[in-house]
């Protein structure tokens, strides 16, 4: 069992991400307001963050470059939730020090695979080729919105 702190604004998400990590036996701790979440991280002293990227008042970059220069929390593996997918993105976020990211919309597979290989080799970069896997069917042409963004909802 594990604790992990998600910040997430949007209800639902919050909602699969604590089912599914309660389904796995872990503790989930969910943070919808990011100007809060490093208080929260401190507070909760989690074993993993999953933290969405698209964030209003404080982003999910800012969030976890703050973590990363947190003294207790800079160790704390960090998986990154992102509703788009532009290139950059994967160097950006693992720039800003998060270990991994999973896009919306959420594969429950993806999600739980991630999640365990973080919590067992604590964050240790990961060559799967996630993110060539998840830039493979966003078209030639590069108009318009990414795959995972009916809409232009913002998740
Ligand atoms: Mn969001």
């Amino acid at each position: 069992m594990a604790r992990i702190l998600i910040v997430e604004d949007n209800a639902l998400n919050i909602k699969l991400f604590c089912d599914l990590l309660a389904a796995h036996g872990h503790e989930p701790e969910a943070v919808t307001d990011s100007r809060t979440a490093l208080e929260a991280a401190r507070n909760f002293s989690p074993d993993l963050v999953i933290t969405d990227i698209q964030l209003p008042h404080v982003s999910g970059l800012e969030l976890i470059r703050m973590i990363r220069a947190d003294e207790k929390l800079a160790r704390v593996p960090i998986m990154a939730v992102t509703a788009y997918s532009a290139h950059g993105d994967e160097e950006r976020i693992r720039a800003a020090g998060a270990q991994a990211y999973v896009s919306k919309p959420i594969s429950v597979a993806r999600f739980a695979q991630t999640v365990g290989d973080l919590l067992k080799d604590g964050g240790a970069d990961d060559p799967s080729g996630e993110a060539q896997e998840s830039w493979a069917n966003e078209s030639a042409g590069g108009g318009g919105g990414g795959p995972s963004e009916p809409g232009g909802e913002e998740l």
